[in-house]
């Protein structure tokens, strides 16, 4: 149906089940950057000739669109970024560092959001903490209580939507606990405006990260939301041109934000494909897109529940996009390799999330990751190869 929309389907014959590591891009955001590039290139908030002040005005354009798709309160609130991690670096390092004694996470952390905590050397029990999960992955909110109680001065850093598992954490109860208790949250956004529409001011979260190419936007870029009650209480993480309002040898006074957290060239093309990525999704509608990906993942599942020896470790209850599994005496990587065969492109291994791999007692997972533009005949491709690569590895 949305696959014309996309050139990498008519150029490939790959079944795409790999969106939770990337999507495609809609021929739309490739022309909006091929368009910047080849009709108006020039640096933005800087020179005052005509193209210059059309590279600003599109910039700024789509950080008004940003604002307004996440109904954020002002302008100032959001800022450009390379993507959740930079976002996630920029917080941490800018903001929590010197002003939390411990950052809670949950268990089902990318990478991303392990990382950076542990190089400010906390560690579990000594600044850093994790809430732990039931049988069917979902976030625990007594213990999470419990961690705020213990935990007077905490950062709450939470993903939305898990990568490995697509599990939705309810991030508006999250938040609605935490400032009970003082704590201050983040929300890792990688996964889900994808998927779902996302409100900053409903969800009352005090940073909300999301990332362009999760969103068929292009790759190196992001954004960071920051309620404005923080914008002076987060330092700047990089300095340099066009941050400043004056510098003189003695002294550099900074700009408001968002301009005090850009610094140098800003990724113009990206920023400027990624609002066309948002523009794409909002002529199509969340609740349209949504509906859609519900079917897809609730038929993805059923199919896997009629293969022999399939271990699933979530069902299809507050989730979305991702899909784990492992067959029961088959290593996943082996699996990667013959759908890797048969033109299937599956992610296997540890989805850049070991601890909650680590804790479920497994190396790593199968993940089948859709998107919008997915079918039920990709699914059917998917299975079918799956079930051939299975009886290869049974044999
Ligand atoms: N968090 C999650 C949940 C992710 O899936 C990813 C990307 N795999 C990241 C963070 C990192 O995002 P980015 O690529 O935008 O840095």
């Amino acid at each position: 149906m949305y696959k014309s929309d996309f050139p990498y389907f008519s150029n490939s014959d790959i079944t795409y089940l790999d969106n939770g590591a990337t999507t495609q891009k809609p021929q739309v955001v490739i022309d909006a950057i091929t368009q910047f590039y080849t009709h108006y290139c020039s640096n933005t908030h800087r020179s005052s000739y005509g193209s210059a002040n059309k590279a600003t005005m599109e910039f700024e354009n789509v950080r008004k669109q940003i604002q307004s798709f996440i109904n954020a309160s002002s302008l100032e609130t959001i800022i450009f970024t390379k993507g959740v991690t930079e976002s996630i670096n920029f917080v941490a390092d800018a903001f929590v560092k010197n002003e939390f004694d411990t950052v809670i996470i949950s268990s089902l952390e990318h990478h991303s959001n392990i990382v950076p905590w542990h190089m400010q050397g906390r560690n579990l029990h000594n600044g850093l903490e994790v809430v732990n999960y039931d049988s069917n992955l979902e976030f625990d909110f007594v213990h999470f209580e419990q961690l705020l109680q213990k935990n007077p001065n905490s950062f709450v850093s939470i993903t939305h939507v898990s990568n490995a598992f697509g599990k939705i954490q309810d991030i508006k109860k999250i938040t609605k606990i935490a400032h009970k208790y003082g704590a201050v949250v983040m929300v890792d956004g990688a996964q889900s405006l994808v998927h779902f529409s996302v409100d900053v001011k409903d969800l009352d979260v005090d940073f909300y990260c999301i990332s362009g190419h999760k969103t068929f936007g292009p790759t190196g870029i992001g954004a960071i939301y920051i309620k404005e009650e923080y914008l002076q209480k987060v330092k700047p993480y990089q300095t340099g041109g066009a941050t400043i309002h004056e510098v003189t040898f003695e002294k550099s006074t900074l700009l408001d934000s968002p301009y005090k957290f850009e610094a140098g060239t800003q990724n113009i093309a990206g920023v400027i494909g990624f609002g066309a990525a948002l523009s794409y999704i909002e002529d199509i509608g969340y609740e349209k897109l949504h509906n859609w990906e519900v079917e897809l993942y609730e038929y993805l599942h059923e199919q896997l529940l009629n293969i022999e020896d399939i271990e699933l470790y979530n069902d299809t209850t507050n989730a979305i996009g991702s899909k784990s599994f492992n067959i029961k005496g088959i290593n996943h990587d082996d699996i990667g390799i013959l759908l890797d065969k048969q033109k299937v492109a599956i992610r296997v291994g540890h989805h850049c999330a070991q601890p909650i791999m680590q804790a479920l007692n497994i190396k790593g997972t199968i993940r089948a990751s859709i998107a919008l533009y997915n079918t039920k005949e990709d699914i059917d491709k998917f299975i079918k190869a799956l079930n051939r690569a299975i009886g290869m590895l049974k044999d």
